[in-house]
Formats: C-alpha cells, sequence, structure tokens
C-alpha cells in the first residue's frame, strides 16, 4: 500500500502538467501512466501549435519534456494501469492498479478519451493488418500504397495529409457533403495533390486478404450504389469515447460519459478533480489539456492545503529519520 498526497490517474498533456505543478508545490505525487507516457499527443506526429516551440514539435518529445519536468520537483510515475477506485469512503481514496494499491488525499482524474470505432464487419478483424487508428505509429507500413481515412473532422484531415508523406493516394471518406474540420486544415488538405475527397458516403465493410486489408465496401448515402474500393490501409478518425467507465456509481457523468465538475475542476466527490478529454468534449486540444491539469493542480493544492491539520501522515513522514 503506498501513501501519497496525490495520485494523478493518466499522463497525457492534463496530467504531466498537473504533476508538474503539485510536485513543485512539495506535495507527494504519483502519475499512473498507463502503458504509455503521454497519451493521445504521443500518437500525434506534428504538434505545430504548442506555444513555446516555433518550430513545432512531436508528441512523444513535449510528453518526455513535460515528464522531466514534472520528475525534476519530485513526480514519481508507475507504468500501470488504474483497476478499480473506491471514493465511496472519503479521504483517503483508494486507487488500485495491476500491483499496487495506492492511499490517496486527493485524486487528479485525467485519462482522456478512446478512438471511436466504426463498428463494422471486418474492422476488428484487421487491425493492426491494415485498419488503424493511429496514423503516426502506423503510416510508415503503408509506404506506396492507396490509403483511406475515414472522417471529416481535424483528426481526420491533419493525419491524412501526414498520410501523403506515405501513400501514393490518400481518400478521404465523409459521411456528409461538408467537413467539420477547420478552415486552416481543410484549405491544407484540399491544396494537397495526394487528397482525394469521396463524400457523402459510408464504408461498410473491410475486406481483406490472406490476413490484411484489400478493399472496403462504400455505400453513397445519396444513391445509395454500393461499390468495393481497392485499399492498402483504412485509417480511422471518427471522434473519441472518454475512459469514464472506471468511474461508473462513483462519480457523476454526464449522457455521454464525460465526466462532470465544477469551475474548479471538481467531480462530484469532494478531492477528486478531472482535467483533459475525461471532462472536454469540445476544445481536445494539448494546451487546453495542460490548461486544464493546471487548474485541477492549484484546486488540489488549495484543497489539500486547507485541510493540513486533518491530513494523515504519509509513512516517510511517520517515521523519525
Ligand atoms: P470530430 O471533430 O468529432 O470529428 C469526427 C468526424 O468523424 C466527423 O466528421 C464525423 O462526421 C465523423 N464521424 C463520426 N462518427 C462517424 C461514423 N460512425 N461514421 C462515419 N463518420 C463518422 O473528431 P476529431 O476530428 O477527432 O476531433 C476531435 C476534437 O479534437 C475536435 O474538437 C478537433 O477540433 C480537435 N482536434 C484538433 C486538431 C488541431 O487543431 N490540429 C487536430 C485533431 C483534433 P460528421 O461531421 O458528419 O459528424
Amino acid at each position: 500500500m503506498k501513501r501519497e498526497r496525490v495520485v494523478i490517474i493518466g499522463a497525457g498533456p492534463a496530467g504531466l502538467t498537473a504533476a508538474i505543478y503539485t510536485a513543485r508545490a512539495q506535495l507527494s505525487t504519483t502519475v499512473i501512466t498507463g502503458k504509455h507516457l503521454g497519451g493521445q499527443i504521443s500518437t500525434t506526429h506534428e504538434v505545430e501549435n504548442f506555444p513555446a516551440f516555433p518550430d513545432g514539435t512531436t508528441g512523444p518529445e513535449l510528453s518526455e519534456r513535460m515528464k522531466q519536468q514534472a520528475e525534476k520537483f519530485g513526480a514519481k510515475f508507475d507504468y500501470e494501469y488504474v483497476t478499480e477506485v473506491d471514493f465511496s469512503s472519503g479521504t483517503p481514496f483508494r486507487v488500485k492498479t495491476g500491483s499496487d494499491e495506492y492511499l490517496a488525499d486527493s485524486v487528479i482524474v485525467t485519462i482522456g478519451a478512446n478512438p471511436r470505432e466504426l463498428h463494422i464487419p471486418g474492422e476488428r478483424d484487421y487491425v493492426g493488418r491494415g485498419v488503424s487508428y493511429c496514423a503516426t505509429c502506423d503510416g510508415f507500413f503503408f509506404r506506396g500504397k492507396e490509403i483511406s481515412v475515414v472522417g471529416g473532422g481535424d483528426s481526420a484531415l491533419q493525419e491524412a495529409i501526414f498520410l501523403t508523406k506515405f501513400g501514393t493516394v490518400v481518400n478521404i471518406i465523409h459521411r456528409r457533403e461538408e467537413l467539420r474540420a477547420s478552415i486552416a486544415l481543410q484549405t491544407r488538405a484540399k491544396a494537397n495533390p495526394k487528397i482525394n475527397f469521396i463524400y457523402n458516403t459510408v464504408v461498410d465493410e473491410v475486406k481483406g486478404e490472406n490476413g490484411v486489408v484489400k478493399s472496403m465496401m462504400l455505400r453513397n448515402l445519396k444513391t445509395g450504389e454500393v461499390t468495393e474500393k481497392p485499399t492498402g490501409g483504412v485509417f480511422i478518425f471518427i471522434g473519441y469515447d472518454p475512459n469514464s467507465q472506471l468511474f461508473k456509481g462513483q462519480l457523476d457523468l454526464d449522457d455521454t460519459g464525460y465526466m462532470k465538475i465544477d469551475h474548479l475542476m471538481q467531480s462530484s466527490v469532494e478531492g477528486v478533480f478531472a482535467a483533459g478529454e475525461i471532462h472536454d468534449s469540445v476544445f481536445r486540444q494539448a494546451i487546453t489539456a495542460s490548461g486544464d491539469g493546471c487548474k485541477a493542480a492549484l484546486s488540489a493544492i488549495k484543497w489539500l492545503d486547507e485541510r493540513e491539520d486533518q491530513l494523515q501522515p504519509l509513512d516517510a513522514e511517520a517515521v523519525p529519520s
């Protein structure tokens, strides 16, 4: 059993920023990261809009630098998944991982959201064999192939532009006629000679041969016409679902699963805060997640400070040196 003042669940920009603040405030802090550091940003090849990087940076670099900054102030990192939480009996809160249990005076939840799936035949069968949700991770494997991207939002267009480095052609398949993506990304994508837009169309099935994707069944929603289109790979960018299953019944969630918090980033349980995409379905930027992480950390610091005389000493403090 490990005792901490602050346990941060998740290590994307929100969690890492929160760790910088709580550790710098001299609060004993562990970040439980899951398997990888960085969350979604770690799969983003190019980050051009995070302030202070005029030449841009990469998601992994941004995460690593934030981690180093948090470590400098004493934050610890546990590369485990949280399997269970118990917020029902107040502080200290219980947070279990596969191999450990933490008792934390406050918790900051920053475990973000996961890519949404199409739930069509063939999709699951060919994940890692032609179906992907991460262009940075898998783009390289599609060199010289015709690539398909599903979606019409910022992610679809940004990743399609990236995929033109590898593919001969990148087809963006979007279910409507208007794109949801920002005008800036639309302009860049439309100016790219390797990008081809297929509007008013959905993918009904991903088909393969010898264990790899070979084609997909497309359906035009206006004409009803069904066609089989050969493709080397299908990248799906149709939005995200919050990773809030762990907190069902413990914290208030909205109808779509996003965590409900107040203006101080506090959840429905006092002392449990949230930051980033676990509550934010609108902005979804690394910088807004970082800003959120800062706010949640400042609230946690204040909350702990106000209860300083009620907090049990941490083990390390209890043992006379
Ligand atoms: P999004 O904005 O929610 O877009 C999802 C896209 O997928 C939409 O075009 C949607 O179509 C389509 N879609 C949803 N469900 C579908 C289905 N079942 N079948 C086919 N198509 C489906 O998600 P996102 O692009 O991942 O972006 C999420 C947030 O992150 C946004 O706020 C975005 O601005 C932000 N973001 C920003 C950047 C950047 O600034 N560089 C990069 C990435 C993401 P409809 O349009 O018809 O609904």
